[in-house]
């Protein structure tokens, strides 16, 4: 059951990785309304499925720069899609899609959700690259589960190590020192 369950994880995100290989996606930045409309259309997905018995895992890459699929992108969603299978044996994969923002996913578990957040912020930290990994997860009320309702230490700046939001907040690097620190965590990738 659990292998048949990361088989399946497995073989949806060679599907995705085979997509952005074979497509020109991210070759230049996405035109902003298609970028907007591509938020819009996850959002109303993740509420489609949030709030319906399930815990929801979401996930997507947060590559700072201009492309939504810089070269290895592919290659660290589908680790990250292999990884989530393997965390949570017998999810069910409710969404796969590559959009203006790059590759995205979401799946139901039955594991709870304070459980299911635990696993997702250790996926996040169990590489280098990982840190470009986002992974959301809702309660089976809907509720969006953050790593401060655990008492987990805010996400690290990709850069510092300080609590990224609040290098966000005050601009504290230029996207061009972003970007290359994300392409050198791609470049490291250990798919
Ligand atoms: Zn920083």
């Amino acid at each position: 059951m659990a292998t048949d369950a990361a088989g399946a994880a497995g073989l949806a995100s060679a599907r995705a990785s085979d997509e952005l290989r074979g497509s020109t996606l991210g070759a230049d930045p996405e035109p902003r309304d298609r970028v907007l409309a591509s938020r819009d259309d996850r959002r109303a997905t993740i509420d489609r499925h949030r709030g319906r018995g399930r815990t929801l895992v979401v996930l997507s890459l947060a590559v700072p720069g201009p492309k939504s699929a810089p070269p290895g992108a592919g290659a660290l969603f589908a680790w990250a899609a292999r990884e989530v299978g393997r965390a949570f044996p017998g999810a069910k994969r409710l969404d796969l899609r590559v959009d203006a923002l790059g590759p995205f996913a979401l799946w139901s578990t039955r594991v709870w959700p304070d459980a299911a957040k635990a696993r997702c912020v250790a996926l996040e930290a169990s590489q280098p690259a990982a840190r470009l990994v986002d992974l959301d997860v809702y309660s089976p009320g809907g509720e969006a589960v953050d790593r401060a309702s655990l008492l987990l230490q805010p996400r690290p700046c990709l850069c510092c190590g300080e609590p990224a939001r609040d290098c966000l907040l005050e601009g504290a690097h230029p996207l061009d020192e972003l970007t290359a620190r994300a392409r050198e965590l791609l470049a490291g990738l250990d798919a």
